[in-house]
C-alpha cells in the first residue's frame, strides 16, 4: 500500500479510489466473517431450541427436520460436529441405541435411562435411574476387584402404546 502510495503521490484522486475500494473490500470480507459466525451461532442456538420444546431425544435426522421448517438447512456434518461440541460443553446429552442412530437430549435435569419403541424408535425418557433410586452396588457385579465404574447405561427396549394400538 505505502508503495502504491508513493508512486502515485502526484495522482490523489487515484490513491483516494484505491483506497475506498481496498475499505470496501475488507468490508465485503468482514460481512461475509460475520454473516457465517452468525449463522453458526443461530444453527446452534436453534438447535438448542428445537431439543427443548422436543418432547423426548431426537436423532440428528429429526434435528434437521424441525431446523428446515425454522428455513435453516445445514448440511449433515455441520449438525453432527456441532453436536459433539455440545457434548463437550456438556449441553446435551448422547444416547446411544441398538439400532446405531444416536439420540440428543438436554443435559439439564438428573440421571434416568430410556425405554426405546421396536416400531417406530421413539426414545421416551424413564422418570429415574433403578440403580440410584434402588441403592444397587453395580461394583459387586465387576469381573475383578480392581475394576473401576466410570459410567452406566441402560435401554429398555419395547413397543410403544401408540404403536400397540395402532
Ligand atoms: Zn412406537
Ligand atoms: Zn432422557
Ligand atoms: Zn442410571
Amino acid at each position: 500500500m505505502f508503495i502504491i502510495v508513493f508512486i502515485y503521490r502526484g495522482n490523489t484522486r487515484f490513491v483516494s479510489i484505491l483506497l475506498n475500494a481496498t475499505r470496501l473490500r475488507l468490508w465485503y470480507w468482514a460481512g461475509i466473517v460475520t454473516e457465517m459466525l452468525e449463522r453458526k451461532t443461530t444453527i446452534s442456538t436453534e438447535v438448542l431450541h428445537v431439543l427443548e420444546g422436543a418432547s423426548s431425544p431426537l436423532s440428528v435426522a429429526q434435528i434437521m427436520e424441525s431446523l428446515d421448517e425454522k428455513g435453516l438447512r445445514p448440511n449433515k456434518t455441520t449438525v453432527y460436529r456441532l453436536m459433539e461440541k455440545l457434548i463437550g460443553k456438556k449441553a446435551v446429552s448422547e444416547i446411544s441405541v441398538r439400532n446405531g442412530t444416536a439420540y440428543y437430549e438436554l443435559s439439564k435435569g438428573h440421571h434416568h435411562h430410556h425405554f426405546v419403541c421396536n416400531e417406530c424408535e421413539t426414545v421416551f425418557c424413564l422418570d429415574s435411574c433403578h440403580v440410584e433410586s434402588h441403592g444397587i452396588n453395580l461394583s459387586a457385579l465387576l469381573p475383578y476387584k480392581g475394576f473401576q465404574i466410570q459410567s452406566h447405561d441402560f435401554n429398555l427396549y419395547g413397543v410403544c402404546e401408540p404403536c400397540l394400538s395402532r
